[in-house]
């Protein structure tokens, strides 16, 4: 028997990067997931290498009603809730100068208004000791160049991972966010120039204490401990990040 065999998740954002870590992580304990994205490719392509233990529903964390979608598949699938990961997100980085309406709309659509409706919509279905695990990002206590509007997002959900906690509190909910430092996924390489992508992957490692990126599966086991295994901890933030935010 896993360590999460009696365990449901559910993980936005699921079928790439640190998402898809966390749900191979819990897969691999025994847990069922369902993973959310919005490239059927890409969550087919997920579900298959996760096995029958995990059900991909495709659907826009921006869209209220793909969320209301999302909240009927998963209590038919699921049930309830033991672990939930608000981890869907994009990182469009501009220069402020150059940042246009669509582009601060995007980014707060999906970063921040997504997260947000992806709790309410889903909070009917959260068990009693649930843990939700919203991620947030180092950007967000940081002053780096081309992040203004995306660390404004992010800095939005750190707190909420404090009013929500407290607004859950009384039903036994935790809620709690990862913040992750560089963490080589694919996500800039899909919105930056291969040029700036490289230019900044190698500013961050040079700034980086352990001077490396941090991998998926590093913000992986920290999320499903703050989902699962911290008992004492609500409307906390943790960092997983080599140390960027602290020495
Ligand atoms: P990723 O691109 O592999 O994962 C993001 C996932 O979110 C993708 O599967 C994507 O399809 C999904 N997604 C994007 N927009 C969506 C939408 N509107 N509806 C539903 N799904 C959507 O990248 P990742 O690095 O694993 O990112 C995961 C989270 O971590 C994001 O919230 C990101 O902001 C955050 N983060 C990443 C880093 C990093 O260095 N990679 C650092 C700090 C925070």
């Amino acid at each position: 028997m896993g360590r999460y065999s009696d365990k449901n998740a559910v993980i936005t954002g699921g079928a790439s990067g640190m998402g898809f870590a966390m749900a191979k992580l819990l897969v691999e304990g025994g847990a069922r997931v369902v993973i959310t994205g919005r490239s059927q490719a890409t969550l087919d392509a997920a579900r298959e290498r996760l096995g029958n233990n995990a059900v991909a529903v495709r659907g826009d964390v921006a869209s209220l009603s793909d969320l209301d979608v999302l909240a009927d598949r998963v209590k038919s699938e699921l049930g309830a809730i033991d672990a939930l990961f608000v981890n869907a997100g994009i990182a469009t980085l501009t220069p402020f100068e150059s940042v246009t309406e669509e582009v601060y709309d995007e980014l707060f659509a999906i970063n921040v208004k997504g997260a947000f409706f992806t709790v309410q919509r889903l909070a009917a279905l959260l068990s009693t000791g649930a843990g939700v695990v919203l991620t947030t990002s180092v950007a967000n206590v940081m002053g780096m160049p081309e992040t203004s509007v995306y660390a404004a997002g992010k800095a939005a959900l750190r707190s909420m991972a404090r009013s929500l906690s407290r607004e859950l509190l009384s039903r036994g909910i935790r809620v709690n966010a990862v913040s992750p430092g560089p963490i080589d996924t694919g996500i800039l390489d899909a919105m930056m120039t291969e040029e700036a992508a490289a230019q900044f992957k190698a500013e961050r490692v040079a700034d980086n204490p352990m001077r490396r990126f941090g991998t998926p599966d590093e913000v992986a086991r920290a999320a499903v401990f703050l989902a699962f295994d911290a008992t004492y901890t609500t409307g906390s933030e943790f960092a997983v990040d080599g140390g960027a935010t602290q020495l």
